[in-house]
């Protein structure tokens, strides 16, 4: 556990003890340079450094909404350690509204860490969020929803690393989220993956999707990250009352398409399936079925894939059980 140093900064911005500090931090990708909302927030008593990201996809509205929102209302002095806050973490995904890709260079930035200071535009982008909001800290958390195209349940997402005070502490931040279900699962490259290989107890928290940012989705994304925060030990207890216990899913199936063509599903965000059940087709222009998509286990639809287009490669949905 390291301390948080007297003055908190990040490239041109530094938040003294007991402050908050604001501004965008340029970031050269190679090809473009883009330009990251930043906030500090330095606590008035040293303790964890959090790391929190939001925006890594684009397009996932509630988490950069929620985010912003939990960021510059926390109250320094009633904080204990810090925050570092990446608003809108992918900023070219961002303004091109593009769902999972970077229009840079069309990678997924969440599958591009720890990344690689001299590689691809986002190849660099996922080296400069890893060295300066991720690694330094001591407690990660990674703001996601479903991207444009997706509907999907709450829940929050964690892995066993085998350390136990790594896999306590992130669990404790997932039960604090207080959503749907908790995930267990590593995914490779991801933000919270490459952080807990490096040790930092790391969490995913997932609200919302489709574009949208209800204010119903943003609060109850903000009260968890609030309650993670606590867990974390830098903020006090938000007393909001008994949370609700997520469910625990030790399994993850994803399903992607092997073709192109329109989606049409069968099954609803939040329905419960079994092996071997029918959840949609890919079917060509014309309507004649490419795949039948079939439940290779039984579980719950996690998130759904809501588009009539699918690319091959893509996500149809997810289970969990
Ligand atoms: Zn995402």
């Amino acid at each position: 556990m390291t301390t948080t140093p007297m003055t908190l900064t990040l490239e041109q911005l530094s938040a003294p003890p007991g402050d908050r500090a604001t501004g965008l931090a340029s970031v050269d990708l190679g090809t473009a340079t883009v330009e990251i909302p930043i906030v500090l927030v330095n606590g008035a008593r040293p303790g964890p450094r959090v790391g929190v990201t939001a925006g890594i996809h684009g397009a996932e509205y509630v988490s950069i909404a929620a985010l912003r929102r939990v960021a510059m209302e926390i109250d320094p002095a009633e904080m204990t350690g810090s925050l570092v806050a990446s608003l809108i973490s992918n900023p070219a995904a961002f303004a091109a509204r593009s769902i999972y890709v970077n229009p840079l260079d069309g990678r997924n930035l969440n599958r591009s860490f720890p990344g690689d200071p001299a590689g691809s535009p986002t190849e660099r982008l996922a080296a400069w969020l890893w060295s300066r909001v991720i690694e330094p800290s001591d407690r990660f958390i990674d703001c996601h929803c479903g991207d444009m195209n997706e509907a999907l349940l709450s829940f929050t997402g964690i892995e066993e690393t085998g350390d136990p005070e790594v896999d306590r502490v992130a669990r404790a931040m997932a039960e604090a989220y207080g959503l749907d279900f908790i995930v267990i699962g590593p995914t490779a490259g991801s933000t919270t993956t490459a952080a807990a290989a490096a040790g930092i107890p790391a969490v995913l928290g997932e609200v919302g999707g489709q574009g949208l940012w209800p204010e119903e989705d943003v609060a109850l994304h903000a009260a968890g990250l609030r309650r993670a925060l606590h867990a974390a030990g830098v903020l006090p207890d938000p007393g909001d009352g008994p949370r609700r216990a997520s469910r625990v899913l030790p399994l993850e199936a994803w399903l992607r398409s092997d073709v192109t063509g329109c989606w049409h599903p069968a099954v609803s965000v939040g329905q419960e399936v079994t092996a071997g059940q029918v959840l949609g087709e890919v079917q060509d222009p014309f309507g004649a079925t490419l795949r039948t998509v079939e439940a290779p286990l039984s579980g719950v639809v996690l998130f759904l894939v809501s588009s009539l287009a699918m690319n091959a490669g893509d996500p149809l949905l997810a289970i969990g059980a």
